[in-house]
């Protein structure tokens, strides 16, 4: 009998993506499966081949080989790759892809890994978002924490009185046990223990034999100055307690600093956006800025500072979260075009017009390029 078109055999198409693929093997493995076809003699046959074209289509070399040389490419050494879950060597292949496949097919119990005792408890995580002041000094923050922690009364153990759990007699402590399926022997995660590999006689009244109850839990968490958005601090053994008396897992703080009204941050420096009045900008003067610290600091406005003139006020920044000094904050001057003016201040500001039209070296400068520019134009 020739063999049948891999791509037919799996009900796909020959354009089919890998996960199109894979769906399509699924399907094809569920339909075939040995639970649904005591009365049909031609399911093994069929998974088999089933199984031979996926073999064969999940990976990418043998696929382009497939797709270029048909079934030849795996017969006389054509192509790369050696024959895998072929009509020989069912069993193997089958087992590789067997929990990937066959989960749900274990009444949802089935854990990856067959046993698990003792677990280590799950990370946690926790936002906490903060003001540039407050990462600015560090704080001491108390958090309340939902988590579940090692049960009480069991002591973490799962059965009453703390009573050592029991090796379960049904799978003798493997969490798995190994049935005749039809054609092929499986393995099912063990009915009696779930997969735990042991029991528990009189299970904990308290938490259900789980070893952990449910708590908001309060913590006091120390935040160093210097924090930034995207900081993470760890707290080791703070996250939710272990099953069965496994270690904890850890508390992570994901800290966000709030943006501030007044200054804008990079790194460990500060940035501080400063109106000054059109007098001040241009005969020069004192300014009063605000530092991060809640102080105040004057800064020298030198005569003839155009808008966007930057200054550094050294050492007035952020803290570097590990030490390693302090930033810079930035002072960058806006100067405002006055508005609202009175009769008085325009007639003013007319006059001061007329006195600076020979003697304004900006705008001379501009005038004469742009000249030129028209100039070059015409020529
Ligand atoms: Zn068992
Ligand atoms: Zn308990």
């Amino acid at each position: 009998m020739a063999k049948r078109d891999y791509y037919e055999v799996l009900g796909a198409d020959r354009g089919a993506s890998a996960d199109e693929l894979k769906k399509a093997y699924r399907k094809k493995a569920k339909e075939l499966h040995p639970d649904r076809n005591s009365d049909n003699p031609n399911a093994e046959s069929q998974f088999k081949e089933a199984n031979e074209a996926y073999e064969v289509l999940k990976d990418a070399d043998k696929k382009a080989a497939y797709d270029r040389y048909g079934h030849a490419a795996f017969e006389g050494g054509m192509g790369g790759g050696q024959r895998q879950g072929g009509n020989g060597d069912f069993s193997s292949a089958f087992s590789d892809v067997f929990e990937d496949l066959f989960g749900d097919f274990m009444g949802g119990g089935a854990q990856r890994g067959g046993r698990q005792r003792a677990s280590r408890g799950s990370d946690l995580r926790y936002n906490l978002r903060i003001s540039l002041e407050d990462a600015f000094v560090g704080l001491q923050k108390a958090i309340t924490v939902p988590t579940s922690v090692s049960c009480n009364s069991c002591d973490g153990s799962g059965a009453e009185g703390g009573a050592e759990p029991q090796t379960c007699p049904t799978c003798s402590g493997m969490g798995k046990v190994r049935a005749q399926q039809g054609f092929f022997t499986v393995e099912r995660t063990c009915p009696t223990c779930s997969g735990v590999g042991q029991i528990i006689k009189n299970p904990c009244r308290t938490c259900g034999g789980s070893g952990r109850e449910e708590k908001e839990r309060s913590l006091s968490v120390n935040i160093p100055a210097g924090v930034e958005t995207g900081t993470r601090i760890r707290l080791s053994g703070e996250g939710e307690a272990g099953l069965r008396g496994g270690p904890s897992g850890d508390l992570y703080i994901f800290i966000e600093v709030a943006e501030h009204e007044l200054f804008q941050r990079d790194g460990i420096d500060l940035f501080c956006r400063v109106p000054v009045s059109m007098a001040t900008a241009a005969i020069g003067g004192d300014v009063e800025v605000p530092t991060i610290d809640g102080g105040r600091s004057r800064v020298k406005v030198p005569a003839g500072s155009q808008s966007g003139r930057q200054m550094r006020l050294r050492a007035k920044g952020m803290p570097a979260l590990r030490g390693g000094g302090t930033g810079d904050m930035f002072i960058e001057l806006a100067v405002e075009t006055p508005v609202n003016l009175t009769s008085k201040q325009k007639e003013l500001l007319r006059e001061f017009e007329k006195l600076s039209e020979e003697n304004n070296p900006l705008l001379t400068s501009f005038f004469s390029k742009v000249k030129s520019f028209w100039a070059d134009m015409k020529n």
